[in-house]
């Protein structure tokens, strides 16, 4: 059995020791907002608020997973504190993640107050999309502005094999909800994984074009041991491939992370790539991640975090001690992630559903 809990490899500093000896201490920038030892402003919280699912996509998870247990979760008013310090200390834009963030239990409330933070311009979630057919207008409603939904296939039984328990025709209903809410954009996440689904992506770019939404492909990464042979599909495959088909030019939208986008003429759709092996998105990198247990990952293809429930249990009132933290965590970010092209052993140990995609 897979337990999250053991993930020997992340180095957890303490608050109070998050600048190593050997980097210079990193100050607040002069205007309060965040900025890293390379020079990079952090803009950008990846907020995973359950480390649950109703899936088992097998590139994220094991069959068999042992979830955290709710102690040793952040509370939704732990979320919301963390999220009002980052966006204090300059945070623009937060995205909602997990897990299945759709599982837990009073996300709408979240994401309400949320919506409310002066300062935040762009709240956005990914979900697999099976709960949207329930909860799509709540989001719309409560403020979120854009959606992301995985969908790897659009065959029912590839995708109960992809997702081991997955129902395709729920979230399907769930993606016709999302439409109907009129949410500002919607785009599918489709994770490529050659011998298995790489013979569908001209049909999932006819899908999206057809529904006037946006997609993005993701090379697989290696997080997490859990037993999956993986076999990177590249994203420079997947253009050639894609080119045989649609006429792609190239948009220089740029979200500072991984991924590339091109547009199709004549349709609003985008199609994005997201390379974290073929392409260096490094130096760009503008965004950090919050785990469900709280720990604040500077960098996803790198172990070293911040352990900040502690802190926000000890100082229940005082949100100064936080901040203070997130200002030092700057001081660890790495230049570059740890992802090679060597797949066989993950580097990094955690699951995504732990980190938040
Ligand atoms: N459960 C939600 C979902 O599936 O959209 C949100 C969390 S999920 C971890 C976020 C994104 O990470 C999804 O688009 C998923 O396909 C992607 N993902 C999970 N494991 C991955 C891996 N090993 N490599 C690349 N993408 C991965
Ligand atoms: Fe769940 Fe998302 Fe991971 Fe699939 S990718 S198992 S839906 S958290």
């Amino acid at each position: 059995m897979h337990n999250q809990l053991l993930t020997p490899e992340v180095i957890l500093l303490s608050p109070t020791a998050l600048a190593p000896p050997t980097l210079p201490a990193t100050p607040r920038h002069a205007d309060g907002t965040l900025v890293d030892r390379y020079g990079r402003h952090v803009t950008y919280l990846r907020l995973s608020i359950t480390d649950r699912c109703d899936f088992r996509c097998r590139y994220c998870m094991a069959e068999e997973m042992t979830f955290l247990p709710r102690a040793q979760v952040l509370t939704l008013e732990e979320c919301l504190r963390i999220a009002n310090a980052f966006v204090d200390l300059g945070v623009t834009k937060v995205r909602v993640t997990g897990g299945e963030p759709l599982v837990r239990h009073n996300a709408i409330w979240l994401l309400e107050q949320l919506a409310r933070l002066p300062g935040l311009l762009e709240l956005v979630m990914t979900t697999n999309g099976s709960q949207l057919d329930r909860f799509a207008p709540a989001l719309r409603d409560a403020g979120v502005k854009r959606i992301n939904i995985s969908l790897d296939t659009l065959r029912a039984d590839r995708f109960r094999e992809i997702t081991r328990v997955g129902d395709l025709s729920k979230v399907l209903r769930g993606l016709d909800a999302a439409q109907a809410a009129g949410f500002q954009r919607l785009k599918i996440n489709t994770v490529m994984m050659r011998g298995s689904n790489d013979d569908e992506l001209i049909d999932l770019v006819e899908f999206v074009v057809g529904r006037g939404i946006d997609i993005a492909f993701i090379e697989e990464m290696p997080l997490g041991d859990i037993g999956h042979a993986r076999q990177v599909f590249g994203s420079e495959e997947a253009l050639v491939r894609l080119q045989t088909r649609f006429v792609l030019l190239p948009s220089t939208e740029t979200t500072g992370g991984p991924a590339r986008y091109w547009r199709i003429p004549d349709t609003s759709t985008r199609v994005g790539f997201i390379s974290p092996h073929s392409h260096n998105f490094c130096a760009s990198c503008n965004r950090v991640r919050i785990t469900a247990r709280g720990e604040l990952y500077p960098c996803l293809g790198n172990n070293h975090a911040v352990a900040l429930l502690p802190l926000l249990r000890a100082h229940r009132t005082d949100d100064a001690p936080l901040r203070a933290a997130i200002v030092r965590s700057m001081g660890i970010k790495a230049q570059a992630h740890d992802f090679s092209n060597q797949m066989d052993a993950p580097q990094v140990v955690r699951f995504m559903s732990m980190t938040g995609g």
